[in-house]
C-alpha cells in the first residue's frame, strides 16, 4: 500500500505556545523596522509549500500503523530549501511551520544559499524498533520523492533523527532516481559522504557564539558560570566545548531532570555516563538532582544554554532568570511574551537563528563536498565555519547597535532583508 498525499491542515494544538505565533510576533517587529512592503512582507510571511503524508508502515508485531509526517517548505528564494526532520510525538503542523521559517531567517543570517524547510513524523522513536524506524524513515522519502531533491529539498537530522535515518533516506531516495545522489540529505555517517566536523557543528556554533558575546559584555570565559538545557546533540557538545574554553558548567539536564554541582560538572564524564546509560542521565552521580527540572533556567549563573526544546523561557520564569547572557542552541526556546520582560532586565541574548546556525552551516559544507566529490579535513571545515560564526555575530551585533534593538531583532532584520532584496531582484518564486 502506497502513502498518500492530503492537502489538510488538523487543528493546531494549543497546550504550549504556539511557536507560529512566537516567530511571527518577531518578524512583525523587524519587517516594521525595515519597512517591508505590503507584498514582500505577504510572500515571505507564508510558506511556499505544506505536504502532509500518511504513512502505513508494518510494525513488528506484524500489524500496520500509519503515521502522521509533514514537509513544510517555506521559501526558496535565496536556493534550494534546507531543514532537518524531527521524529516527536509532539510535532505539530504550526511547530513545523514556525520551524521551517527559522530556517529561512537562519540560512540568510549566515549567508547561505539556502531557503528554509522542516519535515516531522508524529512518532515515539524510543519505542519503535530499529527495523521500524527504517521502514517508517523509507517510507518518508518515499512519500516525499517529489519534494526531495539535491536541487530542491535538503533533510538532514533534527530532534530524534541523526546519520542512522539520514543513510537510509539517502539509500531511499538514491533507489527512486536510479543514481547514488549524496547530495539530497546532510547529515550522513562519515563513512557515506558525511562531513568531518558535523556532528559537533551546532554545539560548537554556541560555544563561538557564547565567547564572541562574552567578549562585548566584558567577561572572561575563565571566570562564567553556565547551565545547560538539554543534553542531546546540541547540548552535550555545547556543554563541552564552551568547558573547554574554562566555563564552568554548573547545571546539565536531560529528561531524567537536571544535575547541579557548584564546583562544575566533569563534562566528558557526563557524555561517557550518558553513552553507557541508553542515552541518559538517569542516575549521575557527578552532580546533585535538582529537585525541580525547571530550575535550571532559574538557577544562579552567568550563561544560560537552552538546548532542548521550544517554549521553556516563558512570562511565567522570564522575571527569575539571573543569568547575563542567554544562548539559544534549541530553536524557539524563548516564547515571545517572555521577551519584553528580557530586554528590560538587559539580559543579552544569543538568538536561535544565529547561535545555533553552525549545524546548518556545516550541512552547507557536506552539501558542497558531496557536489565536488571533495572530502575537506577537519582543520577546513571548523576554520570556515568559525569564521562564518563569527562574522554573522558582528553583523547582527552592528545591526542591533544601529538600530537600538535587541540581537533577536537584529538577527531577523539581517535576514528579513536579506531575502527581500533577493526577492525584488528575481522577481518572485
Ligand atoms: N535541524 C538543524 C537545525 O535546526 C539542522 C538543519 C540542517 O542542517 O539542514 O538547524
Amino acid at each position: 500500500m502506497a502513502a498518500h498525499t492530503v492537502y489538510k491542515e488538523p487543528a493546531p494544538k494549543v497546550d504550549r505556545e504556539n511557536p507560529l505565533e512566537s516567530m511571527m510576533s518577531r518578524f512583525n517587529i523587524a519587517a516594521e523596522i525595515l519597512g517591508l512592503d505590503e507584498e514582500t512582507y505577504n510572500v515571505l510571511k507564508a510558506a511556499d509549500k505544506q505536504v502532509i503524508v500518511h504513512i502505513p508502515v508494518t510494525m513488528d508485531n506484524g500489524k500496520v500503523r500509519v503515521f502522521e509526517g509533514y514537509r513544510v517548505i517555506h521559501s526558496t528564494v535565496l536556493g534550494p530549501s534546507k531543514g532537518g526532520i524531527r521524529y516527536d510525538k509532539n510535532v505539530h503542523l504550526d511547530e513545523v511551520k514556525a520551524l521551517a521559517a527559522w530556517m529561512t531567517w537562519k540560512c540568510a543570517v549566515v549567508d547561505l544559499p539556502y531557503g528554509g524547510a522542516k519535515g516531522g513524523i508524529i512518532c515515539e522513536p524510543t519505542t519503535m524498533s530499529a527495523g521500524e524506524i527504517e521502514r517508517l524513515t523509507r517510507g518518508y522519502t518515499l512519500a516525499m520523492k517529489d519534494v526531495f531533491g539535491p536541487d530542491r529539498d535538503i533533510p538532514a537530522p533534527d530532534m530524534g533523527t541523526g546519520p542512522r535515518e539520514m543513510a537510509w533516506l539517502m539509500d531511499e531516495f538514491s533507489k527512486t532516481v536510479g543514481a547514488t545522489s549524496p547530495a539530497v540529505v546532510t547529515g550522513k555517517p562519515l563513512v557515506m559522504g558525511g562531513s568531518l566536523g558535523r556532528t559537533e557543528a551546532t554545539g560548537r556554533g554556541v560555544m563561538v557564539s557564547t565567547l564572541a558575546a562574552l567578549k562585548k559584555l566584558g567577561l572572561d570565559p575563565m571566570q562564567v558560570s553556565a547551565a545547560v538545557q538539554g543534553f542531546g546533540n546540541v547540548g552535550s557538545w555545547a556543554a563541552k566545548l564552551l568547558s573547554e574554553q574554562g566555563v564552568k558548567i554548573k547545571a546539565i539536564s536531560d529528561v531524567s531532570g537536571a544535575y547541579w554541582n557548584a564546583d562544575g560538572i566533569n563534562i566528558d564524564e557526563a557524555i561517557s555516563y550518558k553513552n553507557a546509560h541508553n542515552g541518559r542521565l538517569d542516575g549521575y552521580t557527578g552532580a546533585v538532582l535538582m529537585e525541580n527540572a525547571d530550575d535550571l533556567l532559574t538557577t544562579d549563573v552567568d550563561v544560560l544554554v537552552p538546548a532542548a526544546v521550544e517554549d521553556v523561557i516563558t512570562e511565567h520564569n522570564a522575571h527569575d532568570i539571573k543569568a547575563k547572557l542567554i544562548v539559544e542552541g534549541a530553536n524557539g526556546p524563548t516564547s515571545a511574551s517572555a521577551d519584553p520582560i528580557i530586554n528590560e532586565k538587559g539580559i543579552m541574548v544569543v538568538p536561535d537563528i544565529l547561535a545555533n546556525s553552525g549545524g546548518v552551516t556545516v550541512s552547507y559544507f557536506e552539501w558542497v563536498q558531496n557536489r565536488q566529490g571533495f572530502k575537506w579535513t577537519e582543520e577546513m571545515v571548523t576554520e570556515r565555519a568559525d569564521r562564518i560564526m563569527s562574522d554573522a555575530f558582528e553583523k547582527v551585533y552592528q545591526t542591533s547597535q544601529k538600530y537600538k534593538i535587541p540581537m533577536r531583532i537584529a538577527a531577523y532584520v539581517v535576514s528579513i532583508d536579506k531575502v527581500a532584496q533577493t526577492y525584488k531582484f528575481r522577481g518572485g518564486f
